[in-house]
């Protein structure tokens, strides 16, 4: 790109002192300009006429690169997926704006779904965590890695018209619960799985991971259930299911196919049940490498929230960036109304 000697940035949302010198200083990198000059759809036309008229000897770069999207198609966005842990609560405490935002989004005709990675947990057992949080919802607005990853599974087989199993599984209650449910054959002969499906099982033994191994090397078709390679505690990070799946990708020489964020399974089957496309769907998270980067590969309206992993620094100096980074839920919901009035 050649070299910029001002960058002129015009966003529905952006003005330099929302963006800081942090942001500043990303553009300058990105594209290689001396100077950024920021400018909000929101300021007045003779504001934006000053700055179009001072720069035009200039080379001008709109939003379009500098940012992804611009913040007014927010309306054209008919769908919410949202992450649980950082978005809706962060351990056992509820986050401000959850029920306020359901309630605007129902109002407004969008649709929404719960999409967390957290394979150990059922849908009903999250139905009941966000009651008591006085967030009403049923189990099918609730996807967790689990019941993707049976879901994913039984999809592919019926593709191929192949058996449902049998199965080998290291994993907890709810992950053979669910698989079941979609009429999966378990088994704990390695000699005679057609499938090993691993998660996050806090009971795991030697022989556990011996028999999933012997599995793998046999043949049987290695899947994860989700990548993320710890979980927080209150002693600090513990082993996840990203653990296991390496210590299973070394034993057997063989790489597991992933469902969870940030691989394109999970938000495939958010999206199919909602009946929506990718230009219909925003997908709200904490934390850039698992919500955001997977959607926004697959073209899905993206905004992270600040309430939970990643920094709005991470989310500004990440390539490319979310289309919106919101304070909380109730900042991404008067976005939404202000899209929604324009
Ligand atoms: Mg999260």
């Amino acid at each position: 790109m050649p070299k910029l000697r001002i960058l002129l940035v015009i966003s529905a949302e952006c003005r330099q002192h929302t963006f800081g010198p942090v942001n500043a200083s990303s553009f300058n990198r990105r594209f290689d300009c001396s100077s950024v000059v920021f400018v909000s759809i929101m300021d007045s036309m003779a504001t934006r006429k000053k700055y179009v008229g001072k720069l035009c000897q200039y080379r001008w770069v709109i939003k379009g690169q500098a940012m992804t999207r611009d913040l007014a198609g927010l309306r054209a966005v008919r769908a919410v997926l949202f992450d649980m842990d950082g978005v809706i609560y962060v351990g056992n405490r509820p986050l401000p704006g959850v029920r306020e935002a359901i309630d605007y989004l129902t109002l407004t005709g969008r649709r929404f779904l719960f999409v967390t990675n957290n394979p150990s947990t059922t849908s009903e057992q999250f139905v009941e965590r966000l009651a008591e949080m006085d967030v009403a919802v049923r189990p099918e607005q609730v996807l967790g890695s689990a019941e993707a990853t049976a879901i994913w599974l039984a999809e592919k087989v019926a593709d191929h018209s192949r058996p449902r199993g049998p199965v080998i599984v290291t994993g907890q209650d709810a992950l053979k619960g669910v698989l079941k449910k979609h009429g999966f054959e378990l088994t704990t002969d390695p000699s005679v799985a057609l499938y090993a499906v691993a998660s996050i099982n806090f009971k795991l033994t030697y022989d556990e991971l011996a028999s999933m191994t012997l599995a793998i090397r046999g043949g049987a078709k290695f899947i994860g259930t989700n990548p993320d390679p710890n979980y927080p505690s209150e002693r600090g990070p513990l082993p996840g299911t990203g653990s296991i799946l390496a210590l299973l990708a070394a034993a057997s020489g063989r790489q597991p196919l992933v469902i969870g964020k940030p691989n394109r399974g999970m938000y495939e089957l958010a999206m199919a049940r909602l009946n929506m496309t990718a230009g219909q769907t925003l997908m709200v998270g904490d934390r850039y490498e698992t919500d955001i980067s997977g959607a926004i590969q697959l073209g899905l309206w993206t905004a992270g929230v600040l309430t939970g992993i990643s920094t709005r620094g991470d989310f500004e100096l990440a390539s490319p960036p979310p289309d919106l980074i919101a304070d909380n839920l109730p900042d991404l919901i008067s976005r939404f109304r202000w899209a929604d009035q324009h």
